[in-house]
């Protein structure tokens, strides 16, 4: 290892942690990307692993693959727990890392607009996990129905998704070819007219 070379942690892989590691210049910098997860997640087609629509793997990216051929490049599946500045230095779960140049790439969290009741109640689109449990609970749920008494069915029957920007859209979206075109094959004892979906988007209070 040249040991002039500048040393560089990037926390976070995703779009923007990724793209900054590929354009540091190899002569002058060791980097050391740093992820709590060991893949980097394409998010935009999250919403497809959440209704079965594509598998987690199409989305995810493990980095140490990505960046394989890159011998200055070194990957650490850690979460950061804390920064140190004064010491240049970085708190994770698996130890301490220290830096000439930091790049904090942590992306951003759900927003639930301080409403508690969303928060404590709904599932999150954030990661392929979060799409891999919509995904198990919508299919656990049309088991469910199937087993349901009578008045205990249509309460099942209702898909609530909250937030009508793109992603909630394009899950709507998403959610109504399956229902057209995909579930009344699995599930042939289903009327599925008996399904609702309600997109649920906040408008100013006067
Ligand atoms: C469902 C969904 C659909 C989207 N669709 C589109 C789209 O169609 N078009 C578009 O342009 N944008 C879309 N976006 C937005 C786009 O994905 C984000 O703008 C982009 O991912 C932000 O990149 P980032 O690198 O800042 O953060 P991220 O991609 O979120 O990456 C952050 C990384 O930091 C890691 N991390 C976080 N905290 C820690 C910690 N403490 N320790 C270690 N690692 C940590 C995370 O594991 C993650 O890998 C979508 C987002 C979502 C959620």
């Amino acid at each position: 290892m040249n040991t002039k070379k500048k040393k560089v942690v990037v926390i976070g892989g995703g779009f923007a942690g990724v793209q900054c590691v590929r354009n540091l210049d190899e002569n002058l910098f060791d980097v050391w990307l740093i992820d709590k997860l060991n893949h980097h997640q394409f998010q935009p087609l999250f919403y497809q692993v959440a209704t079965s629509q594509i598998e987690p793997s199409s989305i995810s990216f493990p980095l140490r693959n990505v960046f394989r051929n890159k011998k200055n490049v070194h990957v650490r599946m850690a979460e950061v727990l804390e920064i140190d500045p004064a010491q240049k230095m970085i708190i994770t779960d698996i130890g301490d890392f220290t830096f000439d140049y930091l790049i904090i790439a942590i992306g951003c969290k759900t927003n639930f607009f301080g409403n508690m009741n969303i928060e404590q109640n709904v599932f999150t689109l954030k990661t392929t996990y979060d799409a891999i449990n919509i995904r198990n609970h919508i299919l656990q749920t049309f088991e469910d129905i199937i087993s349901a008494k009578k008045d205990e069915k249509q309460a099942l029957l209702n898909l609530v998704i909250v937030g009508a920007g793109p992603t909630g859209v394009e899950l709507a979206g998403a959610f109504a070819e399956i229902k057209q075109h995909v579930l009344p094959k699995d599930y042939r004892e289903l009327i599925f007219l008996l399904l609702k979906s309600c997109l649920l988007r906040a408008v100013p209070t006067r």
